[in-house]
Formats: C-alpha cells, sequence, structure tokens
C-alpha cells in the first residue's frame, strides 16, 4: 500500500524534521524515529511507516472501552495499532503499545471500513493503543467512516498538539480519554507526558460536544492518595460535573509490580467522587453496582453486570433517549 506524506512534521536544517504530532516535539535526525517509534526521518522528509499497519481487530461491546453513555447496548469493531507516545510502566496493553515489532497486519482505510460493515457493526473503534499517533490513517479512516454512514470511537491518552486534536475531534462521534492521575511530575518523569496537555485534550472534546467519558487506572501508591483523587475530582468538576468517569482496578503489568487496587479502596474513592460528579463507574472489579439513574426522577435507567446490561429504563426515539418513567431526556448519547 502507498503510504501518504507524514503531516504535523516541519523541516529543520541539515536534514533533520521535527515532529509537531504532540507536545513531546520530537526533532528526528535523518534516519531516525520519534519517541513514539512510528513516525520517522527518511533523507529529510517525514515519514510514516505504520500507516495503516494493525495488531488487532474485534467486535467488542460499547461498554468495554469503556463508554457507558454511548449507543448502551451496541457492539463496536475495534481496531489497535502500535507504539505510543506515552511510557506508562504499568500499560495493560505493553505488547502493542511499547513494541513496533508486534506482528501487524496492513489495511487501508476501506479495508477497515468493509470489516467494520461485515461484522455488522455501525461503528469504529481506534483503541488498545494509541491511536492520535497515527493521525494520518485516522483522519484518513475517519473521514471515510462519516462518509459511510460509520461512527467514529477514539479511545486515546489525550497526548496530542491542538493542530491535529481539532482535526480528530471533529470526526469524532465519541471518546474515552484517559486522566491518569493528577500530578504534573508523574506525567512527566514517569509516563513521558504532560497532564496540561491531557487535560485540555479532555476541555476541547467536551467543548466540540463530543460525546465524551474519562478513565483513571488507579493504582496504589503512584495516583490513589486523597490529594490527588480531589485534584481529579476538581479538574473534571470545572469542565464539566456531567462527563462520567470510570475509575478502574488496575493488576500488576509490563514492568510496575505493585499489588493490585484493592476493592474497597477503589469503591471508596467512587463514592466520594459520586457525591461530586454526577456518573462514577468502577472497572475490572465485580459485584459493585455501576447502574446509571436518571438525573430528574432517580429511576432505574440502565443496570450493569460486567459488560452485559439491561436498559429497560430508556426508550429511543427519533435517534435519542429518553427515561420511560419521567419521559424526560436521558443522559446517554447516539450521533
Ligand atoms: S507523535 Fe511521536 S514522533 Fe511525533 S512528537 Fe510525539 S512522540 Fe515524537
Amino acid at each position: 500500500m502507498q503510504k501518504p506524506q507524514a503531516r504535523y512534521i516541519t523541516a529543520l536544517p541539515e536534514n533533520v524534521v521535527q515532529c509537531r504530532l504532540c507536545p513531546r516535539k520530537c526533532r528526528i535526525p535523518d534516519g531516525g524515529r520519534g519517541v513514539c517509534g512510528v513516525r520517522g526521518n527518511q533523507g529529510g522528509a517525514g515519514i510514516i511507516p505504520y500507516y495503516g499497519a494493525v495488531t488487532a481487530a474485534a467486535l467488542d461491546p460499547i461498554e468495554k472501552k469503556p463508554l457507558y453513555h454511548y449507543r448502551p447496548g451496541s457492539s463496536v469493531f475495534s481496531v489497535g495499532f502500535v507504539g505510543c507516545n506515552l511510557r506508562c510502566p504499568f500499560c495493560q496493553n505493553w505488547r502493542i503499545s511499547q513494541n513496533t515489532g508486534a506482528p501487524a497486519q496492513y489495511f487501508s482505510p476501506n479495508d477497515i471500513i468493509c470489516r467494520a460493515k461485515a461484522a455488522g457493526s455501525a461503528q469504529i473503534a481506534y483503541t488498545y493503543s494509541e491511536p492520535l499517533i497515527h493521525a494520518e490513517f485516522l483522519l484518513d479512516c475517519m473521514a471515510l467512516a462519516r462518509k459511510s454512514g460509520i461512527a467514529n470511537v477514539l479511545v486515546s491518552n489525550g497526548t496530542v498538539a491542538d493542530e491535529a486534536a481539532e482535526a480528530i475531534l471533529s470526526l469524532t462521534d465519541a471518546a474515552n480519554v484517559d486522566l491518569k492521575c493528577h500530578s504534573e511530575e508523574t506525567y512527566t518523569q514517569i509516563l513521558g507526558g504532560d497532564l496540561s496537555a491531557a487535560i485540555d485534550f479532555i476541555a476541547k472534546a467536551w467543548e466540540m460536544e463530543v460525546p465524551l467519558e474519562v478513565t483513571t487506572l488507579v493504582i496504589p501508591g503512584l495516583n490513589d492518595g486523597d490529594e490527588e483523587i480531589q485534584r481529579c475530582i476538581d479538574v473534571l468538576r470545572s469542565i464539566s460535573p456531567r462527563i462520567p468517569w470510570h475509575l478502574s482496578a488496575y493488576h500488576p503489568d509490563y514492568t510496575w509490580t505493585a499489588p493490585p487496587t484493592d476493592p474497597a479502596h477503589l469503591v471508596s474513592i467512587v463514592r466520594k467522587a459520586r457525591d461530586v460528579l454526577s456518573y462514577v463507574y468502577s472497572g475490572n472489579i465485580a459485584g459493585e453496582p455501576n447502574d446509571t439513574f436518571c438525573p430528574h426522577c432517580n429511576g432505574l435507567l440502565v443496570q450493569r453486570y460486567g459488560y452485559h446490561i439491561e436498559r429497560g429504563g430508556l426508550s429511543f426515539k427519533g435517534n435519542k433517549y429518553y427515561c420511560r418513567y419521567c419521559g424526560k431526556p436521558a443522559p446517554f448519547r447516539y450521533i
């Protein structure tokens, strides 16, 4: 497959290029690669050798992304790529995110659309590793999906410069974005990221009215202290208390060996956050209620058992969801 030209690249003297796609702003010498490993320099020109390289493809419940307030109960054709611009030592998908040599098959945007249709899915999720570093493929695939009546779901760490953020979000129909912690020091020194870039991306997605949910993996000793959790709550509340927030239990993976999240601690954080934010859910632990209630009459709209849901409290008319008990609009989006 012919690879298109890399975008978000500035040519510098002596055959060096600078990538403007994410806040790392890598200066890449001739023959080199950026930190994410998927954007490089050949003879003074930016190259994207992994355009269309897909490492994983599966039909998933939308709840697995996790998205609880967008097309509840639907399935989404999900694709993953290689590489990541962060270096989270606890990455749960490190085999593809931290390894550009992971086995991959090359697909064109049209191949992906055809596969989604063949799987009976009206939506495609760009997920598993970090899709934003593949901005060129993402933009091509998202634009074609939109034209074909297929919705685009983005699952991302939100670490991208403004220039690309707006272009990608304008083609995004729903997003789940990580807020990995609320410590600039952890973001820069441990994850190789940028707290303010992630917060800006969340705020921009909300401002652009993209159906948005946020996920935080709760890691003992790293981001689960009372003050830090309170800062996460405060920043989400300042953008909107109506953003659904998923607090997921971590398990040891990649190079991080701290013990798994204590379910009782996770539940206590979820309960504290529910005092301030409207929709807070736990992830990766069994037995904790994760239901959604009507903000108007408190009727039970959606009951969840893992990825299985009962949505008897919802009615659906004209691509909009309503509460069956009081008839008012329910906090779910179709788009
Ligand atoms: S997208 Fe990759 S190459 Fe570009 S600045 Fe970020 S880490 Fe560097």
